[in-house]
């Protein structure tokens, strides 16, 4: 979909008690930083902890539309 580096990433389901949580967000990287935040911040807002956190090759289940749409957009503006 982009060369930009988006994570993919969903709440693991033993953590996950939210539609919001279950679905699979969309996080930008840092460009340049080898140091993983304690908390990641989804294009939608969503804040995920990485040890709580499942990364996925694809999207997969429930998208989240929010991050879909954020990523899109701002694919379209490389
Ligand atoms: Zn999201």
């Amino acid at each position: 979909m982009t060369d930009r580096p988006h994570l993919i990433a969903r709440v693991r389901a033993e953590f996950a008690r939210s539609e919001q949580e279950k679905s699979c967000h969309f996080f930008p990287l840092p460009e340049e930083n080898s140091l993983l935040p304690s908390r990641l911040r989804a294009y939608c807002g969503f804040a995920i902890v990485p040890g709580q956190a499942e990364t996925l090759d694809g999207p997969a289940g429930m998208p989240c539309v929010h991050c879909l749409l954020v990523a899109a957009l701002t694919d379209s503006d490389k």
